[in-house]
């Protein structure tokens, strides 16, 4: 029996883990804190490590776990800018779940794209209250918008495919493009200048940090509408707010947010927030925010337990594994057919 320390653990999570595990030689733990400097001893004694994307993964959680037996940590997630990967190089293989529904986040920017410019989120709030007025409610049609997708990986396409079935114009920026899709590619400076919405469906790395921030904001046309699936810092917070209050940008649908890692997941209604950005976001009527929801589909939770407990099988088996990233697959042992390191 592989023994496995699931951390953050949400009851969504346990319906399909505990679906599949019968079928694996697996025994796993739930414990619902994140994981971080003080919840890693928690995984001592325990081989397998299953984290999520808000858990704390930096050098010293990595040695924490490895000094604890840790050697494999897998991921539910598609994103890892969480983890220190340098630090784990060595000591504890990483894997991950590339894909589990590009369609969940797809439909999902699209759904935010919708309410936002029809407003249905305050259709729903004036109608339990018997408010059947229309003032203020004016949308605007998607037909015939340019909208421009800025990243065109798996779930950027499936995006460009809903955008054009609405009759969209698609713009997309990519450094590096992708030939089979067909698609307007331009670049990103372009993409701001021509867009009427933008979606952002890139990962979050050096470079894309601040992506949408105070001068690419200004590059962009008046009233323009953000959506933002990906990672939380790919936006710079307080320069949205600015362009909000400025009306430079017409309406933002956020699923993430930079600050999200102590919020997103749990029942804060009780409590006073002291993120004083993220309450003035939220109390704008044109910004809708949803919290990291994007991915939450019975298909996608579904891909997301079997894809991590066949990693763990391939791993206990000594097997190479499918899924495995370290910080230079570029070059590591993974070229040649084997595990990273
Ligand atoms: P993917 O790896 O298939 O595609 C990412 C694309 O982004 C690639 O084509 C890559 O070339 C491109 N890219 C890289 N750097 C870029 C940059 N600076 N500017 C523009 N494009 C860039 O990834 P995917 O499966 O399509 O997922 C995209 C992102 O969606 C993930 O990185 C993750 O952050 C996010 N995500 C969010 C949720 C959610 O629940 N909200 C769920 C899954 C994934």
């Amino acid at each position: 029996m592989t023994k496995i320390a699931f951390f953050d653990t949400k009851p969504y999570d346990k319906v399909w883990f505990d679906h599949f595990s019968g079928d694996y030689q697996v025994e796993i733990t739930y414990f619902e804190s994140k994981l971080n400097h003080k919840t890693a001893p928690l995984a001592n004694g325990y081989e397998v490590v299953c984290a999520f994307v808000n858990d704390t993964i930096d050098e010293q959680v990595i040695d924490d776990l490895y000094q604890g037996g840790v050697r494999l940590l897998a991921m539910r997630c598609a994103g890892y800018n969480n983890i220190d990967f340098k630090a784990s190089f060595g000591k504890i293989h990483i894997v991950r779940v590339p894909a589990y529904s590009p369609y969940a986040v797809a439909e999902h920017a699209m759904a935010l794209l919708l309410s936002l410019v029809r407003q249905t989120h305050h259709s729903y709030v004036r109608t339990r209250e018997f408010n059947f007025s229309l003032n203020g409610l004016v949308g605007f049609d998607l037909h015939g918008k340019t909208i421009g997708v800025v990243g065109t990986g798996k779930i950027g396409r499936v995006f460009i495919d809903i955008c054009k079935g609405f009759g969209m114009r698609v713009l997309a920026y990519d450094p590096y493009p992708n030939d089979s899709i067909s698609v307007d590619y331009c670049s990103f400076d372009e993409l701001c200048r021509e867009s009427d919405i933008i979606s952002l469906h890139c990962p979050l790395t050096e470079d894309s940090f601040h992506l949408v921030g105070r001068e690419s904001i200004a590059k962009m046309k008046d009233g323009v509408v953000l959506i933002n699936t990906s990672r939380g810092a790919l936006v710079d917070s307080l320069a949205l707010l600015e362009g909000i209050r400025s009306k430079k940008i017409g309406g933002a649908a956020l699923d993430v947010y930079e600050e999200e890692a102590e919020l997103f997941y749990e029942d804060r209604s009780t409590t006073i927030l002291d993120d004083d950005i993220l309450m003035l976001l939220i109390s704008m009527p044109n910004v809708l925010v949803t919290s990291h929801q994007a991915f939450l589909t019975k298909e996608a939770l579904q891909n997301i337990a079997l894809t991590t407990l066949k990693s763990i099988e391939s791993y206990a088996k000594g097997d190479v594994m499918e899924h495995e990233i370290c910080y230079q697959c570029d070059t590591c042992n993974k070229v040649t057919g084997q595990r990273c390191f």
